[in-house]
């Protein structure tokens, strides 16, 4: 094959196609589909990947590959197909969608330079960039205002060239090892030429005489306390080798992980699984959903079935939302697959997180536990794919490429021709409606184990709380039974939806919320700083002493975020010993592990936290869970709210009574008489299903409409109501009388960093021409788009931020 097909680092409608390059003599055979190389692109040097060989170019002025990156392909034949369809799926462009599944650290991670190649002043100002060196960043040159024309002719005429540095290359980190050279015969053979004062160089010889294995040179020098100038003769005799070799990180490597064996399966667990081996054994493809409330064994369900996928010769790939992939999550795979498994969440360093991509691409582990983005792991012999918690939202990505990690595994499953599980106590609605239509098949757990209770849910109604005088965020039930918790040495999670929303500061005089002045939401107090802060944008201000409406005195923070709440339980309960786990807490490495281990010590007796506290948690002393403010979900401008508050509810009472000791849920609202809230008191599920539904069908939301969604930027209000009222016009006259088209509405947050926001929404059953259509309304805004600031069209086509 004399050609190659790229597709170049360059995001644009423009470029979004392979243009042909030749493959020099020496790139023949290294140049396959998967590879990145580096190639002529105008002026510029860029990076690209290759899709695809071919013998012939019908282009006639074809240029060379300047550099291979990679010697094996970074990604497989699969991956670059399912780019493919993934841009189609989002459309978005196909480079966009190579490198979404690829770690960070591989992503255009090169430095463009541009060396001076001649003594002489140029003759342009591309001189006065230089300013007397003879190396600079590209970007220096992109900031100037030299044209790329001007760059251009001075490289044909030689006098400059553009370099780049990858420094991916750098990312693997190295160390240099040594070895014997020589068999064991010529080794001891070699220690009885040895002169008896070389005493350092003997001790080498001999270590190796009893070592064959390579072992690292720092390591060896230290176990025998010598030096490399011993070392070197015996090197240079060729007795000895010494190399680089590749080390990995391993963030786990401080770990020691209990192996666990297969647990005996309930009668339950047996017939979940068995249709699930039978589809493995198959080797044919079908998606499950895997319903079993807290604490069923679903976990165990998907370890047997991942043992069957290795013992077939398989892999296995084990999504988990990212705040669920806690360190007891990781020990229970590790501790049942040992090394097979590679981990990968936004906890480890770049680093760290493509020498797990290495493994898994190296082919020396089976097993992958990841977030979202791991559903790109480029195994090649897919046996199962299982996405737990598969209601969660995380699992969509939520900007460029916006792909939900679930269309991904049924994708990637149907090329493998492989099973899909979904499990979850609270399925999304759209997957429960699929598998009741039979879609998918239906698997249920009911019974916890050991046939242990779901805990009692005790609602308390805070309007009561307030009328009988109880001003406090903590009803009287709670407090006592905070404090019965504590006499008894059991242990409690009190759990606090999100900040943002709920921590504002208002004036009690007039009212008056302090706002952020670029993005129309209220700022947030943050206590320890004494500031407010948008959690939008990045502005912030003091806390003012005065209302700047009517220079009051009495402005005061209102709301809970988890600070003020762990300051009113500090009175409240003086000796509580409290842990409080929030994004603020977690930021710093190995935080989120270190609360979690001294909760699960007794080293504390009340954990406090956000969304974080709510999956996955597994301690058996705890025997009480708060809900601060049940309805905060609620008043979401997003149709999922009453999903959302449902499915959170049950989640965080899945973390009482786990174990021997019997649970109990104290869960306060505003609104005990809501059905999400109601229903997840007393765990029924369906009946929370069937009472949704009504509501989805009633206004036409998903699963009985799909939903695609326009959002338009722009710094000028009336400009984005131009544009989103000409697109609006445009679909409902291009789309079929079935399908609604809403809008022009001013987004839930109006303005973001000074820009106006607007949405369409379109909701239809079935529309094949959608896409070409949101396609045309692309192109015509183009040149508009690339403007800096200027407009900016968003289109999403399986929205869940609808904010
Ligand atoms: P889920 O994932 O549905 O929340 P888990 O898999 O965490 O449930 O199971 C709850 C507990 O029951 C865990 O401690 C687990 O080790 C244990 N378990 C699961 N299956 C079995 C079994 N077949 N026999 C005994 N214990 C089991
Ligand atoms: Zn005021
Ligand atoms: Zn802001």
């Amino acid at each position: 094959m004399n050609f190659a097909r790229v597709i170049v680092d360059v995001a644009s409608q423009n470029t979004d196609r392979p243009f042909d390059y030749k493959i020099p003599e020496k790139f023949q055979g290294v140049v396959q589909p998967g590879i990145r190389v580096i190639v002529p692109f105008g002026p510029r040097k860029i990076m690209g990947y290759v899709v695809g060989l071919t013998d012939e170019s019908s282009f006639s002025k074809v240029k060379n590959i300047s550099d291979c990156l990679d010697v094996t392909p970074a990604l497989t034949e699969e991956l670059l197909q399912l780019g493919k369809w993934l841009s189609h799926q989002t459309l978005s462009y196909y480079i966009s969608c190579l490198q979404v599944m690829l770690p960070q650290i591989m992503k255009a991670k090169y430095r463009k330079e541009i060396w001076k190649m001649t003594d002489e002043p140029l003759d342009s100002e591309l001189e006065q960039v230089f300013d007397g060196r003879a190396v600079m960043e590209y970007e220096e040159f992109e900031k100037s205002n030299v044209s790329i024309h001007q760059l251009r002719k001075h490289i044909q005429d030689g006098e400059v060239d553009v370099h780049y540095e990858v420094k991916s290359r750098e990312t693997k980190k190295v160390t240099r090892v040594i070895e014997p050279g020589v068999d064991e015969f010529t080794l001891i053979e070699t220690l009885e030429d040895l002169s008896k004062q070389a005493v350092k160089q003997r001790r080498i010889v001999e270590y190796f005489t009893e070592h064959k294995e390579p072992i690292p040179k720092k390591q060896l020098l230290e176990t025998l306390s010598t030096t490399s100038a011993s070392l070197k003769p015996l090197i240079d005799r060729g007795v000895l080798k010494e190399f680089q070799q590749e080390i990995f990180r391993d963030p786990y490597e401080n770990h020691h992980f209990e192996r666990t064996k297969p647990f005996a399966l309930t009668e339950e667990q047996a017939a979940a699984i068995e249709p699930i081996l039978n589809t493995i054994q198959k080797r044919s493809h079908d998606v499950f959903l895997l319903h079993g409330v807290t604490g069923s064994g679903k976990t165990e369900v998907y370890l047997q079935s991942i043992q069957q996928v290795l013992n077939e010769g398989k892999e296995a790939i084990m999504l988990v939302p990212e705040i669920a992939l806690t360190p007891q999550m990781v020990e229970r795979f590790k501790g049942r697959f040992g090394s097979k498994v590679a981990v990968l969440h936004s906890a480890l360093s770049a680093g760290e997180k493509y020498d797990e991509w290495r493994k898994i691409q190296r082919k020396e582990v089976q097993v992958v536990v990841g977030a979202r983005s791991a559903i790109f792991a480029p195994f090649t012999k897919l046996g199962l794919i299982i996405i737990d918690e598969e209601h969660e939202t995380s699992y969509k990505q939520e900007d460029r490429t916006r792909y939900h990690a679930r269309d991904v595994a049924i994708e990637r499953a149907k090329n493998h021709q492989c099973p899909v599980v979904l499990g979850s106590a609270t399925p999304a609605l759209e997957t429960y409606a699929r598998a009741i239509k039979g879609n998918y098949q239906l698997l249920s757990l009911k019974k916890r184990m050991n046939n242990a209770k779901m805990p009692d849910v005790e609602l308390v109604d805070m309007r009561e709380e307030l009328h009988s005088g109880n001003r406090s965020m903590f009803s009287l039930v709670l407090k006592e039974k905070l404090e019965d918790r504590l006499a008894k040495g059991e242990q409690a999670v009190l759990f606090l939806n999100r900040r943002g929303f709920s921590t504002f500061v208002m004036c009690r005089d007039c009212g008056h919320v302090m706002e952020c002045p670029h993005c129309d939401i209220a700022l947030t107090y943050h206590r320890r700083q004494e500031r407010l802060k948008c959690h939008y944008c990045s502005y912030e201000e003091a806390v003012p002493q005065k209302c700047p409406e009517c220079e009051s005195e009495t402005i005061r923070y209102f709301g809970t975020g988890t600070q003020k709440v762990e300051e009113v339980l500090e009175q409240l309960i003086p000796d509580a010993r409290v842990l409080r786990m929030d994004v603020d807490t977690t930021r710093r490495k190995g935080a989120h592990e270190r609360i979690l281990n001294q909760f699960g010590n007794k080293q504390a007796d009340i954990l406090l936290g956000t969304q974080m506290i709510a999956k996955g948690l597994d301690f058996g002393n705890v025997t009480l869970v708060g809900v601060l403010a049940a309805d905060s979900l609620l008043n979401l401008p997003d149709f999922r709210a009453a999903e959302k508050t449902f499915q959170l509810i049950t989640q965080v009472s899945g973390r009482a009574g786990r174990h021997e000791k019997p649970g109990e849920v104290i869960v306060q609202t505003y609104t005990p008489e809501h059905y999400s809230i109601e229903l997840a008191s007393t765990y029924d599920f369906e009946a929370f299903f069937n009472e949704e539904m009504k509501l989805r069908k009633a206004f036409n939301y998903p699963p009985y409409y799909f939903l695609t969604l326009f959002t338009i930027s722009h710094p000028n209000q009336l400009k984005v109501q131009e544009v989103t009222q000409k697109i609006v016009q445009f679909m409902k006259q291009n789309l079929s009388e079935q399908s609604y088209v809403l809008g022009p509405t001013p987004s839930a947050l109006t303005r973001i960093n000074n820009r106006y926001r607007y949405q369409c929404m379109v909701k239809y059953k079935k529309e094949p021409e959608q896409r070409k259509l949101v396609q045309r309304i692309l192109h015509y805004y183009e040149e508009e788009m690339k403007q800096e600031n200027g407009l900016q069209i968003t289109v999403d086509f399986q929205p869940y931020q609808l904010m």
